[in-house]
């Protein structure tokens, strides 16, 4: 059963940043709703088997496999796993992410250049070694914030209209992400006309990247049939956000897993933002 051609046929979901937060809650609810193999993954080997353990704890099965978004080889080594094991993958979530608390003293030009390197460019990299991987049929879900909402309407007209064009590219995008750090560190972001927040400005680079991989995908694989997404979770109860926020990480998961979970042969959403389940404006 454990043959080359029973993996082949298998379903697999990867959920990055999972041993935790709404990474793990994603993984608890894809186990119990996906049929297929579920993994999570992690940057420490020892968290993310503990994160196994407690899953194993509530009667659920998920697999492990190392992964450090911020880390080159690591992403080169779980994406050649995955295609070797099961000629790709069915469900990416796009999950792991980092945030400065409010009242770190890290020096702004820092936080910005720490928080867009895990969260846009890590991300990316993820995206960049998986994509090609994702199998007809397969979803994508890359996990942003309503900041990245807020974020853009406190951008500059000139920002704002092209975070919001069809014919941004990924070079353009990559470009941009990379001024807001290099302005950032000169104390410069404001008159380049950027918010003054690092994490929104790195979640504006993920939900533009998911609507150019969008069209990029309708566009080089029209018959694929593949759905990606960026979605909110809302404000939930984990490490990053404060105590007092009101979902939990299982509430939060609702709608990354919604977006992983789409009916076969559905076509939309696909290179939208969405928020509880619902496509909002951009
Ligand atoms: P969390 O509990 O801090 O979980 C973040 C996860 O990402 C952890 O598993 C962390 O692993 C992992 N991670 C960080 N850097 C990584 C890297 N380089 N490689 C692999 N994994 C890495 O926070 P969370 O709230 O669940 O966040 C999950 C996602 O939701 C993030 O993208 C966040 O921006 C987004 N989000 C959260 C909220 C909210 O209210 N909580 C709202 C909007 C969006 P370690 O344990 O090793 O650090």
């Amino acid at each position: 059963e454990t043959s080359f051609y029973f993996y082949m046929s298998t379903k697999v979901a990867v959920v990055t940043g999972s041993n935790k937060g709404i990474g793990l809650a994603v993984v608890r609810a894809l186990c119990k709703q996906f049929n297929g193999d579920v993994y999570v993954t992690s940057r420490d080997v020892g968290r993310g088997e503990e994160a196994v353990k407690t899953l194993n704890s509530e009667g659920l099965k998920p697999k492990f496999h190392q992964l450090d978004i911020n880390d080159l080889n690591s992403i080169k080594n779980a994406a050649a796993y995955f295609k070797g094991k099961y000629g790709g993958v069915d469900i990416l979530i796009n999950n792991a992410g980092i945030a400065f608390k409010a009242s770190d003293t890290t020096p702004f030009g820092v936080q910005a250049e720490v928080t867009l390197r895990t969260n846009f460019f890590a991300t990316r990299d993820v995206l960049t070694h998986f994509l090609p991987l994702v199998k007809a049929g397969g979803h994508v879900v890359n996990v942003s914030s309503m900041l990245s909402a807020s974020g853009l309407k406190q951008c500059s007209p000139e920002l704002q209209q092209r975070f919001r064009s069809e014919d941004i590219t990924e070079d353009e995008l990559v470009a941009l992400m990379q001024r807001f750090v290099d302005e950032a560190k000169k104390g410069e972001h404001k008159q380049g006309g950027w918010p003054d927040m690092s994490y929104a400005v790195s979640k504006i680079g993920v939900t533009v990247l998911s609507m150019i991989h969008a069209r990029r995908l309708s566009k080089e694989r029209p018959k694929d049939g593949i759905l990606i997404n960026a979605c909110c979770p809302g404000w939930v109860r984990t490490e990053i956000a404060a105590p007092g926020a009101p979902k939990s990480p299982d509430e939060g998961a609702i709608t990354p897993v919604y977006l992983a979970l789409l009916a076969p042969g559905a076509t939309e959403p696909h290179g939208k933002y969405v928020s509880d389940k619902e496509v909002q404006p951009w």
